[in-house]
């Protein structure tokens, strides 16, 4: 794992049909078994500071959720604090308080987390990025209407919270340079919905990440981080022989 950093994606914990719900006991179990394997949660920054080069990022994970659902202050924060974890949410910030109304299919009308429970939530250690004010697809916009969702977003949040918002994440990963290029503008950092696990080569202006959905199965999920840290140790190892070699 030493070249790469595991960030996660999450959106709903709740048993709601569709690849963007995950139950409450299958979080319980993800949550479990990286702790299980001895991973602990990062922060924002401490995750730009791994890309910096300025730090490793062995056996820490970055957990994300996309669009401020409230089961997230309901099933995902208890677990997350037994665990010591804290995560960082992604949150449409003029949709708060309502309904869902971009998942179509299978309609799901979840609702989202009131601004009040962000605010109470960022005292209690979880963080927040932006996610655009609407939940609108991006690359559909340009000038003063990007500007608004990209730029404003992040805006609100920072307003409520009285510090400034790093980090976004486009709605349906949906972005172009055009898009891109107004992030840039104003956050230092951004993920996008590509899978894999992130390179200090990758963009740090569309990051990839690894969707929970693909890990509901206990032994997959274990297999993959045990995957990486078989890899990480015989890499110590082979290291160690060479050393031996040379010396
Ligand atoms: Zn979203």
């Amino acid at each position: 794992m030493s070249g790469a950093a595991l960030v996660l994606t999450y959106h709903s914990i709740s048993g709601a049909p569709g690849p963007t719900s995950i139950p409450p006991s299958v979080f319980a179990m993800q949550m479990q078994t990286l702790a299980d394997c001895g991973y602990s949660s990062a922060s924002v920054d401490e995750f730009v500071a791994w890309h910096d080069g300025k730090a490793d990022f062995d056996r820490r994970v970055l957990i994300t959720f996309d669009d401020a659902f409230a089961d997230f202050a309901a099933h995902a924060v208890p677990v997350l604090k037994q665990h010591g974890f804290s995560a960082l949410m992604f949150a449409p910030s003029r949709k708060l308080g309502e309904i869902e109304d971009w998942y179509t299919n299978p309609p799901t009308n979840r609702p989202l987390m009131t601004k009040d429970q962000i605010v109470d939530l960022a005292g209690q250690g979880m963080e927040f990025g932006a996610h655009g004010r609407t939940h609108c697809n991006l690359t559909e916009l340009s000038g003063d209407a990007l500007a608004e969702e990209v730029k404003g977003s992040g805006e609100d949040i920072t307003a409520w919270l009285g510090r400034y918002t790093r980090a976004f994440a486009a709605p349906y990963g949906a972005v172009n340079a055009q898009v891109i290029q107004a992030i840039k503008g104003s956050y230092r950092v951004a993920f996008g919905t590509r899978f894999a696990k992130a390179m200090r080569s990758d963009d740090r202006h569309d990051i990839p990440r690894v969707d929970m959905h693909y890990f509901r199965n206990s032994w997959a999920w274990r297999n993959f981080l045990e995957g990486g840290m078989l890899y990480f140790r015989s890499r110590q190892l082979l290291r160690g022989v060479g050393q031996r070699l040379r010396g």
